[in-house]
């Protein structure tokens, strides 16, 4: 029971992902890979401009797509979903025609489209967007009033698309390299976005444009627009590149409770700068955004809705206690900072590189400010969570995610990683050089495999099978044979090794666990012993 209510919590029983084979459409395919018409062309910058109308519900406006040509294709592929409509696609003032699949535009160019040309495509449209019916987990925007009763409006699109409420390319291995976001709205509301606001435009009508920049390359998803009757305050912090601006906007009947809520938010700085290493956006500044929902990783813009508690919600996913000495939401979303919008998956099918470094960042976290033990209890601890319902790795080219084990377990075979490589020194300056190495790009499990394999110089092929590709967890038999210890693997992969450190009257053991029978006569099998807790591994004795 407790189990299920912690993952109803965590939302991730909400994925849409279960489908089976032979269900997926189309339109999941047009969504979820690399067509020929997104390929021949690579994004550079969005500058999106928009109108939000609180009382009719719509959202109208224009994105004025610049882009590279890669090849020289004339049919390109955009995105807008139901029941928003694409008034226009204009190229070089010229309107252009289109055939229409559902939620993809197929546009035809008119110009010639030469390798190496910088063109653009303007697509103005408009409608009623859809209404998340629970945000952040289902997409949609939320139109919220505070207890003013000002509106209080959010987007939240991971997975089911910023094509939701923007016509874009949208899938995620391709970002712009940079992008403005104009979003206008009745007095006395602000918008706030991802990057710093360049200027404000008062307009006759009583409504204002808030014309924010974003100064590095952005995922889609990750594009925020939060409308409310903001408070502001903010602080300076001193990184490791220097001053870095944190701005907090907040309703205003929260802004006492924020000033002394929102002090994790320099303790996460510090403490995952010197994880992860510098904050990856220092040109676009830091936020957080009070939303009327749980929260969300938008760059640069990180969404808040955690109610000014500790915990998740006020509750601890670990069960030991560390989990209340922090926000979950400021120190999740703000870990997604380098995990996410730094580092970010090409297809969703490999999101565990966003959540399972992320929600191993808590875990870092509490190491930090409280010591390893701390940390280790924390992820230790929330196993408790952990379902091993299937492969932690979805579906590729079709937008669909793996298991929601992906969280707490993904953060428990980081964890163990790094206590199989056993230098934390080692271990820190891994995850830095990773932050620098695929410092703002889309990459793939591949890629992440073969960067850990590389550094931490360990044959972690079948162990990375294991654990993202099976839903089975390595378990260690042991029994006693002629008086001697005999061990293996089982519920593992072909090839997979892994050693265990035991612990058997003070004495630490190493064992090098293979599939196959090994005996030992370091350890007496008849005198307690105990496995290093902190490998997520189970055990069996059969003796
Ligand atoms: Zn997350």
């Amino acid at each position: 029971m407790r189990k299920l209510m912690y993952l109803a919590l965590l939302g991730i029983l909400l994925s849409q992902g279960n489908l089976s084979a032979q269900e997926f459409t189309r339109q999941d395919t047009l969504r979820g890979s690399v067509t020929p018409e997104r390929a021949w062309w690579d994004l550079v910058y969005y500058d999106l401009d928009i109108q939000v109308d609180p009382d009719a519900r719509t959202i109208a406006g224009k994105n004025t797509i610049y882009y590279t040509v890669l090849s020289p294709k004339q049919v390109m592929q955009i995105d807008l979903q139901e029941p928003m409509e694409i008034e226009a696609f204009v190229q070089d003032g010229k309107k252009l025609t289109y055939i229409r699949e559902g939620n993809v535009y197929f546009v035809q160019l008119e110009k010639n489209q030469r390798i190496g040309d910088l063109n653009a495509l303007e697509v103005s449209y408009g409608g009623v967007p859809v209404v998340s019916t629970n945000p952040p987990w289902s997409g949609g925007i939320t139109w919220s009033t505070d207890s003013n009763g000002k509106p209080f409006i959010a987007n939240s699109n991971q997975g089911d698309g910023a094509s939701l409420w923007w016509p874009c390319k949208d899938h995620m291995y391709d970002e712009p390299d940079s992008m403005q976001i104009s979003v206008r709205v009745p007095q006395p509301l602000m918008n706030i976005s991802n990057g710093r606001l360049r200027k404000v435009v008062e307009h006759p009508d009583n409504t204002r444009t808030f014309q924010w920049y974003v100064d590095n390359p952005i995922n889609n998803y990750g594009v925020n627009i939060s409308i409310a009757d903001y408070a502001q305050f903010g602080e300076i912090y001193q990184g490791e590149k220097g001053p870095l601006t944190l701005d907090y906007f907040v309703l205003r009947e929260n802004l006492e409770k924020a000033k002394e809520h929102f002090k994790d938010a320099p303790k996460m700085m510090r403490a995952f700068e010197y994880w992860f290493g510098p904050y990856p956006f220092y040109e676009d500044g830091f936020k957080l955004i009070e939303v009327p929902y749980l929260g969300m990783e938008h760059q640069s813009a990180v969404t808040y809705g955690n109610k000014y508690q500790k915990g998740y919600l006020g509750k601890d996913f670990s069960g030991t206690g560390w989990g209340m000495t922090f926000d979950y939401i400021i120190i999740h979303e703000a870990g997604h900072e380098w995990f996410a919008n730094n580092i970010t998956y090409k297809d969703i099918a490999d999101m565990w590189i966003h959540e399972s470094f992320t929600t191993y960042s808590e875990g870092l976290f509490v190491d930090y400010h409280y010591g390893k033990q701390a940390g280790n209890e924390y992820l230790i601890g929330a196993r408790q969570v952990i379902q091993n319902d299937k492969p932690i790795i979805g579906i590729y080219d079709l937008n669909q995610r793996g298991s929601g084990d992906m969280y707490f377990k993904g953060a428990n075979i980081l964890h163990t990683l790094r206590h199989w490589i056993n230098d934390d020194e080692k271990w820190r300056q891994m995850l830095r050089l990773m932050n620098r190495e695929f410092y703002h790009s889309t990459t793939t499990t591949q890629e992440v495999e073969n960067f850990l394999i590389r550094e931490s110089g360990l044959p972690l092929g079948p162990f990375f099978d294991q654990y993202l590709r099976t839903a089975d967890i390595p378990t260690l038999e042991w029994k006693t044979e002629n008086g001697k210890l005999a061990y293996r693997w089982t519920e593992t992969v072909e090839g997979f090794y892994m050693p265990i450190r035991l612990v058997q009257e003070e004495t630490i053991h190493t064992l090098h666990v293979l599939n196959e029978w090994q005996v030992t006569d370091r350890v007496d099998p008849q005198v307690p012993f105990e496995l290093d807790p902190n490998m997520y591994i189970f055990e069996k004795n059969t003796r």
